[in-house]
């Protein structure tokens, strides 16, 4: 069966970036479960693994822009150290939840020069290009809940 909308798809993925460092992979865990056709992945991810099935392995390059988009000069931003409560431990790296123009975001913080708190909004990997190794391990219809959900409810299609 290949992977195509309204089916949902089981693999084993691997996920590295530009300089061939890790940064996310199901190796060692349950594999990944989703309902393909339903922006459950990145869609430059959904396209290029369409049509694969079960047993196929394949290295998959997503360009940022099909995948976390480019850096958004406009999201990086600084902040008054006072808006930040006394207590906040602002470092580089250091993660809030922030109110956004679309709902909660998560912000880091990039550098602290004096009372400014250089803020950046852009997503973690906006601005790099993803290369995926990807093992398909299985590939079934969806069941008629899952495709009403927009989601996978598990191999078995039973978990939630
Ligand atoms: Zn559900």
């Amino acid at each position: 069966m290949e992977i195509e909308k309204d089916r949902v798809v089981t693999m084993h993925y691997t996920l590295r970036g530009d300089n061939g460092s890790v940064l996310d992979s199901s190796e060692g865990k349950d594999p990944l479960s989703y309902l393909h056709g339903h922006g459950n992945l990145i869609p430059g991810l959904e396209t290029r693994i369409e049509g694969k099935t079960a047993g196929e392995e394949m290295d998959v390059q997503v360009p940022s822009g099909e995948a976390y988009g480019a850096v958004d000069p406009e999201k990086k931003f600084d902040v008054p150290r006072s808006q930040f409560p006394p207590d906040a431990e602002l470092e580089p790296g250091s993660q809030f939840r922030a109110e956004g123009e679309g709902g909660p975001v998560v912000v880091r913080v990039d550098s602290v020069e004096g009372d400014t708190v250089k803020i950046d909004a852009n997503h973690p990997l906006a601005g790099v290009d993803l290369n995926f190794k990807v093992k398909v391990v299985e590939v079934r219809e969806a069941t008629a809940e899952e495709i009403e959900h927009g989601h996978s409810h598990g191999a078995g299609g039973h978990s939630h």
